[in-house]
This record gives C-alpha cells, structure tokens and sequence, in this order.
C-alpha cells in the first residue's frame, strides 16, 4: 500500500492534477495531516494508508481557501460523502478536490458494519467485501427502546468530542451550548434533550462514518441511534445524505407542504 501510495501522490503532483496534496503521517501514537506541495518531498514516503481514520474533509475544507488551483486529499469512501455534504453547505468547493482513493481492510468495514470499503477512484483494488447490515441490536418495543437510549445517555460526560470530530458539525452557534436548551456546566447533560437536539440536527446530515461513536469516552452507540435517523429519513423523502452534491435536503423545504411528498404535520 505505501508505495503504491507515495507514488500516486507523487504522479499527482508532477502531471499537475492538484498543486498540493493532503494525507496523513503518524506522529506517536497518533495521525497528523500534512500538506505536500512537491513531489520532491521525503515525507511523501511515509503516507499513511492504515486503518486509523481521522476527519480529512474537515481539514480540506479549512486549507481549501488558502490555496490556490487543485487540491487532492488521501481519502476513503467515506471522506467522498463528507466532501459531498460540506460542499452542499458552500463550505469547500467540489470542483476543486481530487480524490487519491485509499480502499479500507475488510478488518476496518467489518468494525465499521461499511458497505462502501473501496472509493470509485481507488488506487488498488478493492481489499473488502461490502458488509450490509439490517440488525440494529436494539430492543424490540418503544418501552424497551426508551429505557435502552436513556440507559445509555446517563452515562454520558459531555465531553463534546462526538460533536467536535463530526465533520458535517459545523454551525458557528450551537444548540448544545445554550444554556435555556441543554443547560450548560450540567453533568450529565439535560436528558435526553442534549442528545435529541443532536440526532435531530444530523438527521439530513450524517453519512455514517462512524467517528462520533469512536471517540465517545463513555460508549454510547451513537451511530446506531444517527442511523436511525438515517432510516427514517429515507424511508420518508427517499433523501441519503452524501451521494450526490445536487441533491439537497428535503429539510430545506419544511413550510412548503407541497413539496414534502405529502407528509404533512398534523
Ligand atoms: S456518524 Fe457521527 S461523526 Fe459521522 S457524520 Fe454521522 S454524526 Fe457525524
Ligand atoms: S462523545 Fe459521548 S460522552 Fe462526549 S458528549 Fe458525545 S455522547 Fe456525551
């Protein structure tokens, strides 16, 4: 994988499809992104291809203004539909991103439950086969339902790390600061509201990479309760978020009762 990597970024930037290119570098225990203008750069040896993820788009969009011409990032299938929801949102500009498609083990889509571990534009064959699943693990009735999530917020720290490494997360004001709606400096969190203003948020949003969950200290499963959501708003408006940049939310057209497909509120 690495060399083949390091190659690519490479022949990248020599035949000028982007000025400069993103991956990531191990820096101790952790990954670091680092920005290459030249192929002659050694670090460009050292790409990381493994299994650690980190938020590419997020760091995309924030170095997309200070550069100019194209610029190509080290991405995963999942990063493509960040890229595709952030630029819904006119915050980086599609046109401009070119993709080096890093396809996921099977080990990373098995732990992910990923049924999309090989980018369009991978650079090696595809490494795992899709893994699709209808389970969800949640208890049967709405009682039980209701017990389990609430079961599950009581432990939380708030902490604000499934909010800070969401990359489609972005609002300048935020519900779960305000002290009237989730009150600030309480712990745990006002439940299950703080949870609920989330999921309601990232409902139209969320393409279910899954970093919210990983970084959670107290192990909720967050990304079954967004998948939910997820659901729901597929199965009502036949709206996935992260496949197409022309498609846009069907939420942009709330007070328009025409245009909802008939679903009104009562
Ligand atoms: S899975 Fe979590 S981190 Fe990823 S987009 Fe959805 S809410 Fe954000
Ligand atoms: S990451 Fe987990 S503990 Fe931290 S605020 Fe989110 S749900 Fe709560």
């Amino acid at each position: 994988m690495s060399d083949t990597l390091a190659k690519t970024i490479r022949e990248t930037l020599e035949g000028g499809r982007a000025g400069a290119v993103v991956f990531l570098l191990r820096e101790g225990d952790g990954l670091m992104p680092h920005v290459a203008r030249d192929a002659s750069d050694p670090l460009i040896d050292k790409a990381y291809g493994g299994d650690e993820r980190y938020p590419m788009a997020t760091f995309a969009a924030v170095l997309q203004p200070r550069l100019e011409g194209n610029l190509a990032v080290v991405a995963r299938e999942c990063d493509r539909r960040m890229f595709i929801e952030l630029a819904k949102f006119n915050h980086l500009d599609l046109d401009r991103i070119v993709i080096i498609g890093l396809p996921c083990s099977q080990a990373l889509a098995d732990a992910c439950a990923c049924d999309h571990p090989t980018p369009a534009d991978s650079i090696l064959p595809a490494l795992a086969q899709p893994v699709v699943s209808t389970e969800d693990g949640l208890p049967e009735t709405v009682p039980e339902r209701l017990e389990f999530w609430m079961d599950n917020f009581k432990e939380c720290i708030r902490c604000y790390g499934c909010r800070n490494v969401c990359p489609l997360c972005f609002c300048k004001e935020c519900a779960l600061d305000k002290e009237d709606l989730t009150g600030t400096g309480v712990f745990p969190p006002d439940i299950p509201v703080f949870h609920i203003i989330r999921a309601l948020d990232m409902a139209d949003r969320c393409i279910d990479c899954g970093m919210c969950e990983n970084v959670c200290p107290a192990k909720i499963p967050l990304r079954t309760l967004y998948r939910q959501m997820r659901r729901l708003v597929k199965e009502t408006f036949g709206y996935e978020p992260g496949l197409d940049v022309n498609e846009k939310s069907p939420f942009g057209e709330l007070g328009d009762p025409e245009r909802l497909g008939g679903v009104m509120h009562e």
